[in-house]
């Protein structure tokens, strides 16, 4: 396994692979590697020839919700996990490198109304954070195929409809939640909850199960069913942002002709905001 810090060196092992025809398959993640990443590599064997993960802790996503400074870094651990995981390349630039001006997208990316709804409401810049570093990051790596999780499914969309937009030649493949033993999905984010603030963090997965229970068992009136969730979570001591049941597809407001369904949940416990989702299909 390579570990590169600069855009030339890895541009020269990317091209190198590209002229003997590998396909080159890219996981950017944040670092602090668990489960849900690896679950990530793992897919991405398959979607490819060439494995490279990113690991970067983008600036531009965070607020002062959040400090970048505290965010958790573990690059010995993430290394000694991606080289089990049979990762080929490690790209792990300094800010400077990804955010020199020759990296920046070349064309203007449109501005979309999702990108402040549910999570870019309550962190305003978040998503121009993310489709500003990923553009960068597709622009310098130009993968053929790249992986993200479902567990952040409003990146998810927000990220195909800039591949879309920019018209980015680049496959994206999603790959679903990997959860703790009770349900709490893997997240970097967990290290912050405390003894007892973990044992209540399994209520998230819980709510969204029956959410998706009383959907399915026919309960029409979903801003009902979303105000129900939102005083379970409360009852046991979330600070819940929002849970939305929206259209899969487009995270639009759900309605009776949808036929995939997505419920999103945010929600602080402690220190901790934590995400979680889940899907549904109607017919
Ligand atoms: P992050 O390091 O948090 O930016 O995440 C990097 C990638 O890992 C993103 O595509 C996430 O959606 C994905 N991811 C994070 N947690 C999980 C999980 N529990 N299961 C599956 N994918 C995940």
């Amino acid at each position: 396994m390579q570990t590169v810090t600069t855009v030339a060196e890895l541009r020269q092992q990317i091209n190198m692979w590209k002229s003997q025809g590998n396909k080159i398959v890219l996981v950017p993640t944040m670092g602090n590697l668990h489960a849900g990443h690896l679950k990530l590599m793992k897919h991405a064997h398959h979607c490819g020839d060439k494995v490279v993960c990113s690991i970067f802790v983008n600036a531009l996503q965070f607020d002062r919700s959040e400090d970048l400074k505290t965010y958790p870094r573990t690059p010995e651990q993430d290394l000694a996990a991606l080289q089990d995981e049979n990762v080929d390349l490690v790209f792990m630039p300094e800010h400077e490198e990804v955010y020199a001006e020759e990296h920046q997208p070349q064309q203007d990316i449109p501005k979309h109304s999702l990108n402040e709804q549910l999570c870019g409401e309550y962190r305003p810049g978040f998503f121009d954070g993310i489709v500003e570093v990923v553009a960068r990051l597709f622009h310098i790596i130009r993968p053929d195929v790249a992986v993200f999780g479902e567990k952040d499914y409003q990146q998810l969309i927000i990220i195909k409809r800039l591949v879309q937009d920019l018209g980015f030649p680049i496959e994206i493949e999603q790959v679903p939640t990997q959860r703790e033993e009770d349900g709490l999905a893997y997240s970097s984010r967990n290290s912050y909850l405390n003894v007892e603030e973990r044992a209540k963090a399994k209520h998230i997965f819980a709510t969204l199960l029956d959410v998706k229970n009383q959907i399915e068992s026919g309960s029409k009136d979903i801003s009902a069913i979303e105000k129900q969730a939102m005083d379970r979570l409360s009852q046991a001591g979330f600070r819940p942002d929002y849970v939305a049941i929206r259209d899969a597809k487009d995270l639009d407001p759900a309605s009776y002709s949808t036929e995939f369904i997505v419920v999103l949940v945010a929600a602080w416990l402690g220190q901790a905001r934590l995400i979680d989702n889940i899907l549904l299909q109607m017919r």
